[in-house]
């Protein structure tokens, strides 16, 4: 069971006291209070675990103080929306993420030379984009292959980010001492930029790390779908991060492990979108660049990048997370998938208008009004 409390109600209430020496007369009943910021007001909720079976519903939602009480049937309790509770929101570096807002991270796959950085940083700048993307450890399928230049390269990262205004760089870790060294980083350069800390899809049961991006609060996380995961088991593996304390999660998809996506690298899977939104009050990003893995183009010139990240767009998706490469021939990682530096301005245009159409579909839909036609059961 959660409790939600109302708004003015403080862990110094009155109220709050005598719902707590209320709820201590149940043997085998464990609480947790969790608070976060919602959409549009502070939450707090008291998470009841154990054998709440016997708690009469109704008269907890009779307590003052009590704004009101749901039964959860899903494990992932934090993150969950149970029906109809609250999206979480939150904001960074005077950005802010919720289920209705929308943010464009583009960038290198790797981060590999100065130039190339700042190429992707001074042509992010120019389009008004205040997000981007930039891996410093990457998890690379062979030990041979390029590992990224990890700390080395943070401090002239960091310091061109804040030449070319980045708020937000989404930044994979591996090891949760990553963590430390992004944090050193950032200190020393005086917190020109900020990071969100990227879990990758081959984390993503990684329960150790997620404890460790969870029992902090500095940075939020994008957390990747695993590419072999049911949504059920990855929103389980997500509410690690939340349940250590941090809410600011943003829940990423990504394309799923199958022979069928062929001949892209993974299949789409954005289907999802309003799965994870109804399932969860996180924001959803999309990532189309490792589901398709090239730039290869359809008949109508438009690349199958583009047409899938309109459909994550389209399907509701507040986040999207896409590589681009000054010269993807000479890029160490991911070369194939990266979109041209010079597509940036056609990329933004693009993605804006399938989230216009997103916004004009929502309010076509409204104006049926379609819940009201629905037969009463
Ligand atoms: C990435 O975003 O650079 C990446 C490695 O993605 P994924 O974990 O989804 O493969
Ligand atoms: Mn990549």
């Amino acid at each position: 069971m959660i409790i939600i409390l109302k708004p003015e109600i403080t862990k110094d209430s009155p109220e709050y006291q005598l719902l707590m020496k209320y709820l201590s007369q149940f043997e085998g009943v464990k609480t947790l209070v969790a608070e976060y910021e919602g959409i549009t007001r502070k939450v707090t909720e008291i998470h009841l675990i154990g054998h709440t079976q016997k708690i009469p519903i109704e008269m907890i939602q009779s307590l003052p103080g009590v704004e009101k009480a749901v039964r959860v049937s899903a494990k992932y309790r934090q993150i969950g929306r149970h029906g109809d509770l609250e999206p979480i929101g939150f904001d960074y570096k005077g950005l802010h993420f919720d289920q209705n807002t929308f943010h464009v991270f583009m960038g290198l796959c790797a981060a590999d030379t100065k130039e190339n950085v700042e190429a992707i940083f001074k042509a992010l700048k120019e389009a008004g984009v205040r997000t981007a993307r930039m891996g410093a450890y990457k998890p690379r399928t062979s030990p041979y292959d390029f590992q990224g230049h990890g700390k080395e390269c943070l401090p002239w990262l960091f310091e061109l980010a804040g030449k070319y205004d980045i708020a937000v760089i989404a930044m994979e870790v591996l090891s949760p001492h990553h963590i430390d060294e992004i944090w050193e980083a950032l200190e020393k350069a005086g917190h020109p930029t900020g990071v969100m800390l990227q879990i990758g899809t081959r984390n993503a049961q990684n329960f150790e790390l997620l404890k460790a991006v969870g029992n902090q609060q500095e940075f939020p996380v994008l957390y990747k779908r695993g590419m072999g995961l049911t949504i059920e088991e990855s929103l389980n593996a997500c509410e690690y991060i939340a349940s250590e304390g941090n809410h600011n999660i943003i829940f990423c998809l990504r394309g799923v492990r199958t022979h069928l996506g062929d001949p892209h690298r993974n299949l789409v899977d954005f289907g999802h979108v309003p799965v994870i939104k109804r399932l969860t009050k996180l924001p959803v990003c999309v990532d189309p660049s490792h589901p398709i893995g090239s730039r290869v183009a359809a008949p109508d010139g438009i690349k199958d990048i583009y047409h899938v990240a309109a459909q994550g767009v389209i399907a509701g998706a507040n986040m999207v997370l896409v590589e681009f490469h000054p010269k993807p021939q000479e890029a160490l990682c991911d070369g194939p998938q990266a979109l041209y530096l010079e597509e940036i301005p056609c990329f933004l245009d693009y993605i804006n208008r399938a989230r216009q159409a997103y916004l004009d579909m929502k309010d076509i839909v409204a104006r049926y009004n379609l819940q009201a036609m629905a037969p009463k059961p």
